[in-house]
């Protein structure tokens, strides 16, 4: 079995962009156990979260991707962006 050190390893390596085969490899576990642990995690496979507050947000299948938890937060992103110029991305904080 894999320990925590190693979880934690295939999820960081994962979210960098790494395949199966290349975790695989830099931490000499069996590719099998890595498929399977990222197929048990779905979630660390396609976290897409906020791009204002960084929520993360549960995407519907087959719909358009959402990049906002809220409308609210898609409004406060345009208004960051135009109103100040400057770069909005993760400057909200999560709503409830
Ligand atoms: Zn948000």
């Amino acid at each position: 079995m894999m320990d925590n050190f190693e979880r934690r390893e295939i999820e960081r390596m994962y979210r960098d962009g790494y395949g199966p085969t290349a975790i695989s490899y830099e931490l000499g576990i069996s590719i099998n156990t890595i498929k399977s642990y990222i197929r048990r995690h779905p979630s660390m496979k396609k976290a897409s979260r906020c791009l204002y507050c960084g929520k993360v947000i549960s995407q519907t299948k087959g719909r358009k991707v959402k990049k906002f938890c809220s409308d609210r937060c898609r409004s406060a992103y345009w208004n960051y962006k135009y109103r100040k110029g400057g770069n909005p991305v993760g400057k909200g904080r999560p709503q409830v």
